[in-house]
């Protein structure tokens, strides 16, 4: 029985599978971290390419199934264990995420990997399609989301996913989707923390414009938008990231 609190939805079709390592572009002296391995549908190709799989999976009762069906890969390295809690600060060796994830905690696990110290090269992962869409700001509005994977790395999705390739069915349409070029290297001009702080007031009130959104914490706003060339009157949405690290280089260096 699939435990529902798990977001277990298992992937039963080799097309998709296919998708995913495509995208990611095993290589065979890659090192790939997987979240959720399951039942090890994906696991079992990923073994047969890549140089090691270290799988992290929170539910015991699927891990002795894991340990039989992949006993003869020395690749295998499986840890019973949440993912939120695994530091891959202490992983010495260059990784990339390839997960069919749970959909209930989608966004702490990309924040877990792409805020960690040691990031992955890539990450290659199953969502729901809403939440697809939203990383890419399909419809040009950018959200609290978007804006904290792309001032990581270059998301895009790579194809829709029915509901239908999954077991059980779950309620809502997939997609894959691949974030590459992972680096720190947004933050030469202000911190991680400067820019959540700024985002974060940003976006508080979906109906209100930014200057209304952040002057109580920044009452200089006006005047760093005057400077960047930003209507005062524009909703934190219609801001792409460059934008962003404009006014906040403003708002904390002219203070
Ligand atoms: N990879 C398998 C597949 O594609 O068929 C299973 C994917 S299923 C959507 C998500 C998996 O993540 C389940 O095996 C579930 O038990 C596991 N899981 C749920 N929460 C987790 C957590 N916090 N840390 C690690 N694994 C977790």
């Amino acid at each position: 029985m699939a435990k529902k609190h798990l977001g277990q939805n298992f992937l039963k079709s080799k097309q998709v599978i296919h998708a995913m390592i495509h995208a990611a572009d095993i290589q065979e002296s890659d090192i790939v971290v997987e979240v959720g391995p399951g039942k090890g549908a994906i696991t079992a190709p990923l073994l047969s390419l890549a140089q090691k799989v270290v799988a992290f999976e929170k539910d015991a009762d699927l891990i002795p199934l894991l340990q039989e069906k992949f006993a003869d890969y020395a690749g295998f390295e499986l840890h019973e264990q949440d993912i939120l809690e695994f530091d891959f600060s202490g992983l010495k060796d260059a990784y990339k995420v390839v997960a069919n994830i749970p959909y209930y905690i989608t966004g702490a696990i990309i924040r877990h990997f792409l805020e960690s110290s040691h990031q992955p090269k890539s990450m290659t992962l199953l969502v729901q399609k809403e939440v697809a869409d939203r990383i890419v700001a399909r419809d040009g509005k950018e959200s609290i989301l978007s804006l904290s994977v792309k001032v990581y790395g270059v998301p895009k999705i790579i194809t829709k996913v029915g509901r239908e390739y999954f077991s059980p069915k779950p309620d809502v349409d997939s997609a894959v989707i691949h974030i590459s070029d992972i680096s720190k290297s947004f933050f030469k001009n202000f911190t991680e923390e400067q820019f959540f702080t700024v985002i974060k007031q940003a976006f508080q009130f979906k109906r209100k414009n930014i200057v209304n959104n952040i002057k109580k914490e920044f009452p200089h706003i006006e005047s760093v938008l005057e400077y960047v060339g930003v209507d005062p009157k524009t909703r934190a949405e219609d801001l792409g990231l460059d934008d962003f690290a404009q006014i906040i280089q403003s708002l904390y260096n002219d203070s």
